[in-house]
């Protein structure tokens, strides 16, 4: 089987200079940008032109397929980077990723020669869909069923629910139920690879019985958009099931998977937040007086300032150890899940304590915290919520240390 990157881990100095590079990018194009979209919750146009230049929409995929080749740790740095700056930009990148990875790990090779190169330039652009209005965690519940027709093809009906770029891509990757009679009922699951008109709510034509009401309002991660997905009679071709014919009933699988590289997405992220937090944090703390003296010098802000730090560091380093392993091909299925939840639980607790170094300024729309501590909560519930990492990771270790 293909592995989804490259075979030779990234040169230390390439991964530095490309992680320099998107951090400029990130100081320039992203922070400067990142409220006007975040207050009018309109999608970024000039900075996700941006990545495109930057080739960020193809970092992990192959050079044949027109990407950068470069590894999941490398991936991840610029992840953290983007974060750094407003965490709905590696949002627009991270659903994409998840969608490139199924394709080099499942996907046949007809399907690679059709969607990675346009893929890889960022032309055209992936969601990831598993949610449901009833369900989330538990993804065994999922309703959304495809029936085979007489011609060989297959029709999608049902409802999705928080569909990340769930309006500006055109392709989606859509867990359904194909044998509802399936025990245990992962076994009667299938990923089909739908495709549809970028930015269009009423598909028509080929793509017709497939609709995205308009877009959730949120209280942060804005920008990006959130979405249901109605499908209605959406009908499509066997070829659209990810990996042929081998790939009916085995989506659930192949989907839990990709969620392991999602996780090490969303734990950089966690890592980006909790930083740019810290360091407002720490600019702040020594600027504004209050008794005669910079409250850095107070030692109870001293403590919040070390401890912020202290978590930025942890949740770096489990962030990075799991894409290590990852990369290496080896199991990362316990690191990725306590990469995710050290790192979302740094980013949010973070977010607090530098909104209350900021005083009553945090609480004002004038200071870029006030943003971060909104947008933060989405890492506690994307790509699993904290409480199902510590599920994850508990059953992960009672394997490891049985007795
Ligand atoms: C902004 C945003 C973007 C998203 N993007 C996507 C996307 O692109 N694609 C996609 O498929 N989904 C996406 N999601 C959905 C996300 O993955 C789910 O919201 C998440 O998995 C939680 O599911 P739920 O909301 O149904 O909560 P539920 O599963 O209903 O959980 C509710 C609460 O119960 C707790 N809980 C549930 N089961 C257990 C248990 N067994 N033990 C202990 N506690 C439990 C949970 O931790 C949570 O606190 C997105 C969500 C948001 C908010």
């Amino acid at each position: 089987m293909a592995t989804a990157f490259s075979a030779e881990p990234t040169d230390p100095e390439v991964r530095e200079e490309i992680v320099s590079l998107v951090r400029q990018f990130t100081d320039e194009q992203v922070i400067p940008q990142a409220e006007h979209y975040d207050a009018t919750d309109t999608w970024p146009e000039p900075i996700v032109e941006g990545l495109k230049e930057l080739g960020l929409f193809g970092v992990t995929l192959p050079e044949e397929y027109g990407g950068l080749g470069l590894d999941l740790q490398t991936y991840a740095r610029i992840a953290e980077e983007l974060a750094r700056g407003w965490i709905s930009i590696p949002g627009i990148i991270n659903t994409h990723f998840i969608g490139a990875y199924l394709l080099m790990k499942f996907g046949t090779e007809e399907q690679k020669q059709k969607y990675l190169p346009q893929m890889a330039t960022g032309e055209l652009r992936a969601a990831f869909s598993l949610s449901e209005p009833h369900c989330g965690s538990d993804v065994q519940a999922i309703k959304t069923a495809a029936t085979k027709l007489d011609d060989g093809r297959y029709e999608i009906n049902g409802q999705k629910l928080w569909v990340t770029n769930g309006l500006m891509s055109g392709l989606v990757f859509v867990l359904v139920v194909t044998d509802p009679t399936a025990s245990p009922k992962y076994k009667g699951m299938t990923c089909f690879i739908c495709e549809k008109e970028p930015g269009v709510e009423v598909n028509t034509g080929d793509y017709a019985g497939f609709e995205v009401p308009p877009k959730i309002k949120k209280m942060g991660y804005k920008g990006v958009e959130s979405t249901e997905l109605v499908f209605n009679g959406y009908k499509l071709s066997a070829d659209q099931i990810l990996g042929g014919e081998a790939g009916l009933n085995n989506g659930f699988k192949q989907m839990m998977d990709s969620l392991e590289v999602g996780r090490v997405n969303v734990a950089a992220r966690g890592v980006g937040v909790a930083q740019r937090a810290f360091e407002l944090a720490i600019r702040y703390a020594q600027e504004r007086e209050t008794f005669g003296k910079p409250i850095a010098q107070h030692q109870l802000v001293q403590e919040k300032l070390a401890d912020m730090y202290t978590r930025v560091e942890g949740a770096r380093l489990l962030t990075y150890r799991a894409a290590e392993l990852k990369d290496k091909g080896e199991r990362s299925d316990t690191e990725a899940a306590m990469a995710k939840l050290a790192a979302s639980e740094a980013g949010h607790k973070n977010a607090e304590e530098s909104l209350r170094i900021h005083g009553g300024f945090g609480f004002s729309k004038e200071y870029e915290i006030e943003r971060i501590y909104r947008d933060a909560p989405l890492l506690l519930i994307g790509e699993g919520t904290s409480d199902i990492q510590r599920m994850g990771i508990a059953k992960g270790l009672l394997k490891r240390f049985a007795i």
